[in-house]
């Protein structure tokens, strides 16, 4: 009887920010309100204020806000002076903007295939992906947690490579290094870029993106590009673009920065109960949390849970996303598409067999609603709903 939980329970949002606003209205709409006041809506001071706190929450040297997370991956590939022809390897399996601004560079893409637990950029598969054009290595924090960054920094020093974080999914996760020692994702490799987007952890009321990084001259050469490779006024001594943060932008995320933490918690704290409640189902593989944690245990701040990722096993995963959207669950299906498959990036170079686990998991995974003000009733539905679907069918 589905009538009975349900009656009377808030409406099931895949990202509630409505009930997320609720909850900061004032403080948000101060400042806000600042940046009326003040006219400064480009460059402003809010801007700089933001910049600065996100680089003392992030304990990185430089943090320069764009208008995007793909103009930050884009700008972060300009920055490092790749040139066309350069080879650049990413996962097959994330959001098309990774691959896009390779392309739209001229670089050459080099899509490779993941890890079936982690959904992370396999390794083995980077190592075999080298040549003497390899330049560099985007790996995505996919779903909001770290690829495997020590590896992969290692393979970067061995073969003199640059690795670029695509953290669009991972702000305020941590990296876990062998020795214990942690790390602010988007703070390890040699520039990271991440989104504001509004459904993303940290997001904003528009778009809004940023590029970080520890290398003084790296950090110079960007903020020239974000501002059409000015570095003095009407002097312009590189071929920019125009990609500046917003300063009603930066007033958001100002004032939502404080709360980042608490709501990445939020966001665990779900991902637990899902987790719970599917854990030992044959048909239902949950999430894997590495970075030396087993399982998803209460002191774990690695994973951010951007998404909360199935897989479903012997069981007809489209059925199910049918189902769930009947009853009232919004859910995804990221990716349902390999980069490998898609029109624009298909080449002769790739081969099926090189792709066996995104083929497998575009095919399997479903991803839940997930944001910071899913309340247990909402959690005990929607599991109840997946799992008497899977029994049933
Ligand atoms: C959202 C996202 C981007 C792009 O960010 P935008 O701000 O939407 O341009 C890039 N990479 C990944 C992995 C993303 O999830």
């Amino acid at each position: 009887m589905n009538f009975v939980i349900s009656y009377g329970m808030k409406k099931i949002q895949m990202v509630d920010l409505k009930g997320q606003y609720a909850g900061i209205k004032d403080v948000v709409n101060e400042s806000i309100q600042e940046v009326l006041e003040t006219t400064a809506f480009v460059n402003g001071p809010k801007v700089h204020q933001f910049q600065k706190n996100l680089e003392t929450y992030l304990g990185v040297k430089h943090v320069i806000p764009c208008a995007n997370g793909t103009d930050a991956l884009q700008i972060a590939m300009m920055g490092l002076g790749l040139k066309p022809g350069d080879e650049v390897i990413t996962a097959d399996f994330t959001f098309a903007a990774t691959v896009e601004v390779i392309a739209l560079l001229n670089l050459t893409p080099v899509l490779v295939d993941v890890d079936a637990e982690t959904f992370n950029i396999d390794i083995d598969a980077v190592k075999k992906a080298i040549t003497p054009k390899t330049k560099a290595i985007v790996p995505v924090h996919l779903f909001g947690q770290c690829a495997n960054m020590e590896a992969l920094m290692a393979i970067a020093e061995e073969h003199n490579l640059y690795i670029i974080e695509d953290n669009a999914q991972g702000i305020g996760a941590k990296y876990k290094y062998s020795d214990g020692k942690k790390a602010m994702s988007g703070t390890i490799g040699h520039v990271a870029s991440t989104s504001f987007f509004p459904s993303k952890n940290l997001g904003c009321y528009g778009d809004g993106g940023a590029i970080f990084t520890n290398d003084d001259d790296l950090a110079h050469t960007i903020r020239g590009i974000v501002n059409h490779g000015m570095y003095k006024r009407y002097h312009h001594d590189v071929v920019g673009v125009n990609s500046r943060l917003d300063s009603i932008q930066a007033a958001v995320l100002d004032a939502k920065l404080p709360n980042l933490d608490t709501y990445n918690n939020a966001r665990r704290e779900a991902a637990r109960k899902y987790t719970a409640a599917f854990v030992n189902h044959p048909k239902i593989i949950t999430p894997k949390t590495v970075n030396g944690c087993e399982g998803i245990c209460d002191t774990c701040d690695c994973h951010v849970f951007h998404q909360y990722t199935l897989k479903i096993v012997g069981s007809d995963r489209d059925a199910l996303v049918q189902h769930l959207n009947e009853q009232g669950i919004p859910c995804g299906v990221y990716y349902p598409i390999p980069l490998h498959k898609q029109k624009a990036y298909i080449d002769t170079r790739y081969k099926e067999e090189d792709f066996t686990v995104t083929n497998q998991l575009v095919k399997e995974v479903i991803s839940l609603p997930m944001h910071t003000e899913l309340d247990d009733e909402q959690i005990a539905f929607i599991t109840k709903t997946v799992i008497d679907f899977i029994d049933n069918n």
